[in-house]
Order: C-alpha cells, then sequence, then structure tokens
C-alpha cells in the first residue's frame, strides 16, 4: 500500500497543471484500490463551496460544473465535521443530496475523507461503490493518509500558481489582501520586486504550446547562450577557487550537452509543453533524484542543477536580468522573496527598500531579525500566493499586523498613506527625544545597548545614543564570505567595532553558527540542525577556529579595556571551563605580542548567553565562573516551547509572552540578582515595547535591541512606571494564554499614550 500512495504522490508532485494531477490521482486511486469511482472536490472559500474538480466514476461534464454549498450533502457533512463518513448506501443517509449533473445514481457505498491542511478545510475525497457495503478500516486509513498528502500538495500547487483555493479560474485570479506572520513592525508602500523570480523556475507557471519547432528551436538558442555564459563565469574564476568549485562549471557543461538534458527536455516539448515548462518538469525531477542522493556532496548538487536551469530560463524567456540595477529599480521597492536572505538584504540598495515580503521563515528568523535592524517593515510566512501575483504591484504592508494588500484601490491607498503619515509624526517626536535618559516616571533607570553584527550602516548611526552593544552576532561576516575569515581580517573588523566608543562595553559572541545560520563553506546536513551541532559545540569541536577567533578579539582590544566575550548556546558548565581554559591561552599568547608592542591587554569580562532552559537550573554554579549572564529570548523561547523560530506552521506557537517563558525570565532575573551577576536581555523581546515593559518589572535594568528600536523603547521607558508595570506583571503572571497576556500588556501601553507603537492596521 504504501508504495502504490508514495506513487500516486509523486505523480502528483510532477504533474505541472493541478487538475491534470487530481484527475491522475483520481485514475490511479481507483486502480490501486478497486473501487467503482473516484472523486476529488475543492473547497472556494469565497464562494463557500466545494467544487467538483475531479473523478473516475461520475460524470466527466460535472468536473467544474457541480458545486455543493459547504453546509450541503454529504460533501459538506465531511467537512464540516472534518473527519471521514464511511456508509454502506449513501442514497438513504439523511444528508444526501442528488446532483443530477453527476450521474451517481448506481452507487450506494460512500466513504469520504477531508483534505485539510494546518486546520483548513482545502477539499473532500471520495470513493462509491455499487455494490452497498461498508469501506475496510485499511481502505478508509489508506484515504485518510493519501488525503493528509494531497492537502500538502495542493497547498504547494496554490504557492506555485498552479491554482487557488479562492477562485476557480487561476488566470482570471488577482489576489487582494493577504495575511503572514508580522516579522518587522511598520508600514510600507512601494512595488513588488521579486527577488530571483526572473530567474527562477520554481515559480515558472506551467504552459502548453501547439508551436514545437518554435519551442525547441528556442530551447536550443537558450541553451547556447547559456553556455557561452557558464563559460565565461568558468575562464572568470579559474584559478581562484578551488577545483571542486571549478568541476561544478564541468557539470554545467555536460548538463547543457544536447544528449543530458537537452533531449528529455525535447521530449516534453513534444508531449505539447513550452520549453520552459518542458524544462521546469525535467529538472524537478534531477533535483529530486538528487535530494534523494545518500552521498552528500552528491545532494548538494540539486543547487547547480536548479542554479543552471534558472540561466537556461532567464535567456529562454529573453529576460533582461540586469533589471534588478540599482538605477532601474522603483524609488520605493517591496523585496519579495521565497526564502529571505541575509545577503538578500546586504546587496538590496538600502536607499530603495521600504518592505520585505518572506515567503518563508517567520517573525524569529534571523531575516526577519535583520529586517528590524534596519528598521524595515516585513511579513514573513506569508504561504499560499503565487510570487509572481507579487511582482511589478503596488504592493500595501503592514508589519504590525502581517497584513500585505494588492494592488489597492485608491480608497485604500489613500487611507493607508494617511497611517504612514501618522507613523511618521510619531517617530518624528520619538527622534526629538534622543538626548535623554531611559529612565520612567517614578525613577527607574533602564540601560539600553544595542545589537550589532547584522547591519553596520545603521548600526553607527544609532549606537551613540546607546550605553554600549550588548550582542555582537560575529556570524554574520562569517557567513558573508567564501571562506572562513582570517585572522587578520577579524582584528581589523574588530578594531573597528571596538574603538568606535572605546569607553562603552562591547560585547562580541563567539561564532554562533549552525542552526537556521549556515555557513556557505561550511556545509552541514543535520536532521535537527537547532538541536545539533551549533554555537558554542561547533566551536569547542574545532578549536583552531575558537583561538582564530578569540586571538583575533584580543589583538582588537589591546590597550582598549571595553571588551566582553560572550559564549552562545552554553549549556553546560564543563562547556564554560573548556572555553574559558582556550580563551586564557589566547590571552597569554597576545598578552606576550602586547608586552612587545608596548600595549596593554586587559582581562575581557566573560559571561554566557541563557538560551538553553537547562541553564537557568545551573546559575548558581554558572555565577562561580562567569562575569555576566545573557538572556537570549528568540532561542530560549523556541526550546522552552520546542518550536522551531523559522517554522512559519507553527509561528503561532512561538510566543514569548507565554506563562512558561515569562516565568522563566522572570526567575533567571530573580536568581541573577540574588547571585549578584550583572544580567542583560539581547532577544528580540527587549526591543518590544510590551516587553521592555515587563522585563523592566521583572528586575531586568540592560536592555540589549537592534539599533532601529533603541529611540522607541526609551521612549517606552520615559512614558511607563515602574510600580504599575509590577502591578501588570503580576496581573499577567496569573494568566493562562498568551493572548491574554498580549491583550493586557497592549491595554496598559495604551493607556499610557503607546496605542500607536502597537497599531493594528490592515
Ligand atoms: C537569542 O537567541 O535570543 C539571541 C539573541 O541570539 P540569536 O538570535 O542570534 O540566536
Ligand atoms: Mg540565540
Amino acid at each position: 500500500m504504501l508504495t502504490k500512495l508514495k506513487r500516486i504522490v509523486k505523480e502528483v508532485n510532477q504533474t505541472p497543471v493541478l487538475d491534470d494531477a487530481l484527475s491522475g490521482v483520481a485514475k490511479s486511486l481507483k486502480e490501486a484500490i478497486k473501487v467503482d469511482s473516484v472523486s476529488i472536490y475543492l473547497a472556494n472559500y469565497e464562494k463557500q463551496h466545494f467544487t467538483l474538480r475531479a473523478t473516475e466514476g461520475l460524470a466527466k461534464s460535472a468536473i467544474g460544473n457541480v458545486s455543493i454549498g459547504f453546509s450541503e450533502g454529504l460533501i459538506g457533512l465531511i467537512g464540516q465535521r472534518e473527519e471521514p463518513i464511511n456508509i454502506s448506501n449513501a442514497q438513504t443517509h439523511p444528508r444526501f443530496k442528488h446532483y443530477p449533473e453527476v450521474q451517481e445514481e448506481q452507487y450506494h457505498a460512500f466513504l469520504g475523507a477531508p483534505i485539510i491542511h494546518q486546520r483548513k478545510v482545502l477539499g473532500v475525497l471520495t470513493l462509491q461503490q455499487q455494490r452497498k457495503r461498508l469501506f475496510s478500516q485499511d481502505e478508509e486509513a489508506f484515504l485518510v493518509t493519501l488525503a493528509m498528502q494531497l492537502a500538502v500538495e495542493i497547498v504547494n500547487a496554490e504557492a506555485r500558481g498552479r491554482f487557488s483555493l479562492s477562485d476557480d479560474h487561476p488566470e482570471q485570479n488577482e489576489i487582494k489582501s493577504v495575511k503572514g506572520v508580522p516579522g518587522s513592525s511598520g508600514l510600507a508602500a512601494g512595488v513588488g520586486v521579486v527577488q530571483n523570480l526572473l530567474v527562477n523556475l520554481r515559480n515558472h507557471v506551467p504552459k502548453r504550446s501547439g508551436d514545437r519547432e518554435t519551442q525547441i528551436q528556442n530551447y536550443r538558442s537558450a541553451v547556447m547562450q547559456t553556455r557561452q555564459q557558464v563559460e565565461v563565469l568558468s575562464q572568470r574564476i579559474q584559478g581562484e577557487v578551488p577545483d571542486d568549485v571549478q568541476a561544478i562549471f564541468t557539470l554545467y557543461h555536460h548538463l547543457l550537452d544536447a544528449n543530458s538534458l537537452g533531449r528529455e527536455v525535447e521530449q516534453k516539448i513534444t508531449l505539447g509543453w513550452d520549453a520552459a515548462t518542458s524544462l521546469k518538469m525535467v529538472v524537478e525531477n534531477y533535483i529530486t533524484q538528487f535530494q534523494g542522493m545518500s552521498d552528500a556532496y552528491m545532494r548538494e548538487r540539486a543547487v547547480d542543477v536548479e542554479d543552471l536551469s534558472n540561466r537556461i530560463l532567464a535567456n529562454l524567456l529573453n529576460l533582461d536580468t540586469s533589471r534588478l540595477t540599482r538605477e532601474e529599480l522603483p524609488d520605493k521597492c517591496i523585496l519579495v522573496a521565497e526564502e529571505l536572505t541575509a545577503t538578500m538584504l546586504a546587496e538590496f540598495p538600502k536607499g530603495k527598500l521600504c518592505g520585505l515580503i518572506s515567503i518563508r521563515g517567520s517573525s524569529n528568523s534571523h531575516a526577519a531579525i535583520m529586517a528590524r535592524a534596519l528598521g524595515v517593515p516585513a511579513v514573513m510566512g506569508v504561504t499560499g500566493v503565487p510570487l509572481s501575483l507579487l511582482d511589478n504591484k503596488d504592493i500595501l504592508l503592514d508589519g504590525y499586523t502581517g497584513g500585505i494588500i494588492v494592488s489597492p484601490n485608491q480608497t485604500i491607498e489613500r487611507e493607508f498613506q494617511q497611517l504612514i503619515q501618522e507613523e511618521k509624526l510619531l517617530s518624528d517626536k520619538i527622534l526629538s527625544q534622543d538626548d535623554l535618559p531611559a529612565i520612567t516616571k517614578d525613577n527607574c533607570l533602564l540601560s539600553l545597548l544595542v545589537n550589532a553584527g547584522l547591519s553596520a550602516d545603521i548600526e553607527n548611526t544609532y549606537s551613540s545614543y546607546a550605553d554600549g552593544v550588548g550582542l555582537f552576532r560575529t556570524e554574520i561576516p562569517f557567513m558573508m564570505r567564501q571562506r572562513f575569515p582570517t585572522e587578520k581580517e577579524q582584528v581589523e573588523l574588530y578594531r573597528a567595532m571596538l574603538s568606535a566608543e572605546p569607553d562603552k562595553p562591547f560585547t562580541m559572541r563567539t561564532l554562533d553558527v549552525g542552526g537556521d545560520k549556515p555557513l556557505p563553506y561550511f556545509p552541514m546536513t543535520e536532521e535537527n540542525p537547532f538541536l545539533g551541532w551549533r554555537g558554542i559545540r561547533l566551536t569547542l569541536d574545532h578549536p583552531e577556529v575558537f583561538l582564530v577567533q578569540i586571538r583575533a578579539m584580543l589583538r582588537a582590544s589591546i590597550g582598549l579595556q571595553n571588551l566582553q566575550i560572550m559564549l552562545p548556546m552554553i549549556t553546560s558548565v564543563s562547556e564554560v571551563l573548556e572555553a574559558k581554559r582556550l580563551i586564557s591561552q589566547a590571552f597569554f599568547e597576545v598578552q606576550e605580542e602586547a608586552k612587545v608592542q608596548d600595549g596593554t591587554l586587559y582581562h575581557p569580562k566573560i559571561g554566557v548567553m541563557l538560551e538553553v532552559p537547562a541553564v537557568i537550573y545551573q546559575l548558581p554554579q554558572l555565577a562561580k565562573i562567569v562575569d555576566f549572564f545573557s538572556v537570549g529570548s528568540n532561542d530560549l523561547t523556541q526550546y522552552l516551547l520546542a518550536v522551531d523560530r523559522n517554522n512559519a506552521r507553527v509561528s503561532e506557537l512561538y510566543d514569548s509572552y507565554h506563562p512558561a517563558v515569562l516565568a522563566a525570565l522572570y526567575n533567571i532575573a530573580q536568581q541573577a540578582n540574588d547571585l549578584n551577576v550583572p544580567i542583560t536581555l539581547c532577544g528580540e523581546l527587549a526591543g518590544e515595547p510590551g516587553g521592555t515593559i515587563l522585563l523592566m518589572a521583572m528586575g531586568y535594568r540592560k536592555l540589549s535591541m537592534n539599533s532601529h528600536s533603541l529611540l522607541k523603547i526609551k521612549w517606552v521607558a520615559r512614558s511607563a512606571n515602574l510600580n504599575d508595570a509590577k502591578a501588570l506583571l503580576n496581573e499577567v503572571l496569573a494568566m493562562s494564554d498568551p493572548k491574554d497576556v498580549r491583550e493586557r500588556v497592549n491595554l496598559y501601553l495604551e493607556s499610557i499614550g503607546l496605542g500607536g507603537l502597537i497599531r493594528a492596521g490592515i
């Protein structure tokens, strides 16, 4: 059965047009389990009905023409109950409704299963048989399993523009309003610029073409053009890259060979697909094969195949890939990407970037953190939207609520511009207070620090308002390179950072790669990267990398007294002891050098990040061996709640206002204060108005945040009152639902005149 199931699902996956895929499923399923009829209905939420989209057994003429209301008939009942229905004689069931067009008079036995994705009913899959009988448990289980897998395929198909759940005719469909997850607060109105869309096969909507000769000619000349481009690229990098990188170009040449990809693509063209679709079909098949290989090196090659094919596609579609040059971009761009990456953001001209949309990821992925650091409104996890429908369209984006409106009408546009105007006024007001201390109305002074490492320009502008750097994410410079930076390169970078404000503490975190921050030149494939080889675990296993970094930090700090070193992902006391041993080793080496140069090397303070829940129970032991603690609330939330911070599917569960997270944060603050260990909180919660209020009430006095939030948080502190915040904390600690906590905290913010910072727009 499993083989049959896999075969059916694979077929769906590889058939480019959803309706063809569904009719393939109906056919294969009918054969696989020997029933008289198989039908698939999909939901249309705008019209509140299910439409017959494929059948083997009912009248084919009814496909696309029969619609069953959400509360009608057996199909509606399955949708309402969200579970299978198995009946030996459907016609006698009280909910049976006769639809003459489908011609089902001869069928009696009926088994239907809902197709559900993330609690939403997408459709119904049914089996029917002439003979009156109950379907077996095995048949029922098979249908339910298939329906679950179909759900994923349908959602993927929707995301790739193969159809839409809100309209039966995709070509007439224009999405208007979409909901994602708030990634970075703020409002933006701009033109959607889909990164890589022009050269991404994944987003190509399949098309048929009758003109086979022209399609083949087009394909061949696109390959020729690509071959020349690859040749130029290959020559350009010759001698500059290791042999294995150069070998990729040899692979490209091989794939471009007429007997390789070409033959298969041309076969598909003769079946009536246009050249781009044929390429897509062949290449997706290759990619699946490469990804399924046991050899890690070969698995990685899937990326190369995709890259090469995207180049062919660009040539095939005669796309001017230079469109994304700085001059030609619209003045206000909303960058849209399947998966927004730190490098994509780094490359995009800042002056033109006013908003970000990422199809994948959530508010806690590093791309979202970077968006906040840049102060650019962002919406993440916008699943179910074809990228092509966002390209070159006017878009309104609300980073507070995660709402997006595409091609708005004039009235909405005008109202939204009004909101943007109000937001600007508020931010001007906040800016006017930049030189005042972050002190509450009842004199509680907060120390505000910045998180650095994500975007140098902005940090430089704002860091003068901060009391120092509470977190410098050193991994970002590592991620931007093609190899590990040399010790010299690191010294230069760290020296520039440390000497910018020599009188303020500067906390450098040792390399925290792994998890969602892979190094391009240090590939690792792990089943569970967030629970894997990450942060200190990786660097302690590679003392050569750790020592180079520590030595660079120390060298950079000769003559300066502001360096603090922070260790990420600490789980056990032994890791700290081992790291301290290596730091001491490096310290003595660099101290000798410093003496020779007549300089002084001061011993840096050493602290640990509290982000793995295990450390909450080891604070007294850790207190004896470190100089400070810093809570990484992003990871602490992820690990306490067992929710992947990047996974949009569970992003609703990731909430730092969860009572367990609040209790842990409170407990940490109390312990640290009792143990007399200085404590900072450097996760995203520190830069949230509501977070600041609760953290302050818990006893945190040092908060480190992205530079863009700094003045806003200062404004929050100056508007608040510690005693009221403590009363609020007591109230919310007794609550059990994070939503109630958020609502209550927002109410407090409104009451002190900070409603503008949490405002919901669209
Ligand atoms: C954290 O986990 O809260 C943190 C500040 O570190 P990062 O987001 O870089 O993992
Ligand atoms: Mg972390």
